[in-house]
This record gives C-alpha cells, structure tokens and sequence, in this order.
C-alpha cells in the first residue's frame, strides 16, 4: 500500500473459484480485481487533498455528490456483496431475532427470498437490490440505481444482490433471475446476522 491509497481493495476471504459454480473464477476475478479495483482507484484519485480523504466510505456516500459519490457507493456496496458470500460451509438461512423480523415483514423466508428475488429482476437497467434495516429493526427490501445504497435514506444495508450486468453476464448472459436465484446458495446468514445485530 501506497500513501496515494487512502482506500484500498478488499481481499476476499474465498479463492476465485471459491464461489462455483454459482459465481465462477473469471467472473470474480473481473469483477473484484477489475471493476471493484477500478472504483478504489477512481475514488483516491478523486478525493486526493480533499475533506473526503479523511472520511468512511460511509460518510462520503451521504455527504457527496457526481463523481465521488458514484465511486465510494460501488465500493461500499461491493464489499458488503463480497464479504456476504462463503465457499465453505455456511449458515444457510438466518435464525433468531433476524428470522423474527424476517417473519414478520414477509410472511416467511421464502416469502421473503421470492419478492427479493422479484425486485432484483424487475429493477430497470443497472443497480442492486437490497435487504435493509429501519432504525427500529423492521426489515424492508430497496431497490437502489446505479450506485446508491439504503444507508442515504437512513437504513442498515444488511444484504445486497448487484444487478449490473457485469456482475452475471459471464455465467449467465441475459438470465438475471437465474443468477438471483443461484446466489442464495452462497450467502452467509451468520454474516447477515452479524449486520443485523449491530
Ligand atoms: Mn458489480
């Protein structure tokens, strides 16, 4: 690491071919070491010498605007993709005070993974869909453009499904609800969880 980066890419805590065959080897390898590393580096060159520099990724995707904005919000929201999936042994549905929201707001956990899955192939052109947090605990699912993230509306961003076309093409071309329903094989609900209870 060089002083030039203030913000750094995240090492993801599975090998490429970690997360087959939902998400293969060169599908991760462009999408963490090519456009998520694209954003790192476009955001320190963006915020060099300026207020941003000295704050969370965040702060910055609540205070900024244009260029800063879009890059810090594809890196916030890419990590809290990556770092949601495990090619090991996992937690495979959440328990808990989470399944009670879950519940609750949904009906059930299928009932909850179907309108998930619902709003991410519906969402129109690039963006994400996400599982987000109301500050009095309730669960509601978002849908965000482009780089945004639930957090600007005052929302815990607890799980995210990117819906740019980058991040499926390869293993499954134009079929967006394949990969949404492909990825929940990989999700981590103790990582969830962890995002919950915070
Ligand atoms: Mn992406």
């Amino acid at each position: 690491m060089t002083q030039d980066e203030i913000f750094t890419l995240i090492d993801l805590p599975y090998s490429q071919d970690g997360l087959k065959p939902v998400i293969n080897a060169e599908t991760v390898a462009f999408h963490h070491g090519k456009h998520l590393a694209g954003y790192v580096k476009n955001l320190n060159g963006l915020v060099k010498g300026t207020e941003y520099a000295q704050m969370q990724l965040e702060e910055i995707v609540c205070k900024a605007s244009g260029a800063v904005l879009n890059n810090a919000g594809q890196i916030l929201n890419h990590n809290l993709y990556f770092l949601q999936f495990s090619g090991s042994p996992k937690k495979s549905a959440p328990t808990g005070a989470l399944l009670d929201a879950v519940n609750k707001a949904f009906g059930s956990f299928d009932a909850f993974k179907a309108e998930f899955e619902q709003k991410g192939t519906t969402l129109f052109g690039s963006g994400w869909v996400w599982l987000a947090k109301n500050p009095d605990g309730s669960l509601v699912i978002t849908q965000e453009v482009n780089a945004a993230n639930p957090i600007q509306k005052g929302l815990v961003p607890l799980l995210t499904f990117d819906v740019w076309e980058h991040a499926y093409y390869l293993d499954y071309q134009n079929r967006r609800a394949d990969y949404l329903k492909a990825l929940w094989s990989i999700v981590d609900w103790s990582i969830i969880e962890q995002r919950y209870s915070k």
